[in-house]
C-alpha cells in the first residue's frame, strides 16, 4: 500500500469503518476497543474528526428538539448535504 491518502472521494481510507464505529458510539453500542480506535484515529484524521463533530451535533440537536418540537429531519439532512459537498 503505497498510495497517498487524500486521493479517494472522502480523503480517508478508513472512513467507512470510522463511520460505522461512530454510529455505534452514538447509539452506545460500540465496544471499548472500537471507541479507542476511533479516538486515536480522529486525532490524526481531520475527515473523521469533522464527521464525528457533525454527527454528535446532529444527535444532540435532535435530542433537544425532540423534547419540544417535532424532529427537524430537514435540518439534519441539510447538515449532511453540506458535509458531503465539502468532502
Ligand atoms: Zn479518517
Amino acid at each position: 500500500m503505497k498510495e497517498q491518502a487524500g486521493k479517494d472521494s472522502v480523503g480517508c481510507s478508513e472512513f467507512q469503518k470510522c463511520l460505522t464505529i461512530l454510529h455505534l458510539m452514538l447509539d452506545n453500542e460500540a465496544s471499548e476497543e472500537e471507541e479507542s480506535y476511533l479516538h486515536n484515529h480522529i486525532e490524526k484524521c481531520m475527515v473523521c474528526f469533522e464527521q464525528y463533530q457533525v454527527e454528535k451535533q446532529i444527535r444532540e440537536l435532535l435530542r433537544t428538539r425532540m423534547k419540544k418540537l417535532e424532529v427537524p429531519s430537514d435540518l439534519a439532512n441539510n447538515i449532511k448535504t453540506k458535509i458531503s459537498q465539502l468532502a
